[in-house]
């Protein structure tokens, strides 16, 4: 690292004894509530980063569940009964089905060494290059703005 990134910042030194290899894959909860619990943001499942939709995802199940937290309060009703937290998971499903799908979309597409694939990938990412619209399109999707 210190070759490739330079002196930049001083030497580089291993701020913990070890080091660990995570592999960079999706894993998913089998279930987002049980009982009285539920499950935001990477604890409810992990996206591998190359499309940079974790923290986002996360964000949108907070609000989710700060939302359906604020009605209970307002009506005066338990905040954690399983009903409750079971319309939070049901409202969270399609949108992590979505960017989920998203996700594994481009992780086969970026890592194929199919020259069917490689030829699909550099065709899509030239015709984004030449459509503005589409491009920007994609990146209000990605920013969970659609
Ligand atoms: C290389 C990389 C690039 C990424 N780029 C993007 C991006 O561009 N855009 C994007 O949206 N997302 C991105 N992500 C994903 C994003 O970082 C995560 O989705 C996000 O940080 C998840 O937030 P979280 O709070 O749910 O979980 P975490 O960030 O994992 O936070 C959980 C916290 O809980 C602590 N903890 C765990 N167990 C315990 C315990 N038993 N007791 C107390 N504390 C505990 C942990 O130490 C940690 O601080 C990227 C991820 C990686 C790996």
């Amino acid at each position: 690292m210190q070759e490739r990134f330079g002196w930049r910042l001083g030497r580089l030194r291993l701020a913990a004894p070890g080091r660990a290899r995570h592999p960079l894959r999706m894993v998913r909860a089998r279930e987002a509530v049980r009982g009285r619990v539920a499950l935001v943001g990477n604890a409810m499942r992990t996206l591998h980063p190359v499309a940079g939709q974790g923290f986002n995802l996360g964000l949108r199940d907070a609000r989710a569940l700060a939302r359906l937290l604020e009605e209970a309060a307002w009506d005066g009703a338990d905040p954690g009964a399983p009903e409750r937290l079971a319309a939070y998971a049901r409202r969270r499903a399609r949108d992590q089905r979505r960017v989920l799908a998203f996700t594994e979309l481009l992780v086969r597409g970026f890592t194929s060494p199919l020259a069917p694939v490689a030829w699909a990938r550099g065709l899509a990412l030239g015709l984004l290059e030449l459509a503005p619209p589409a491009r920007r399109a994609l990146a209000r999707a990605a920013m969970g703005l659609a």
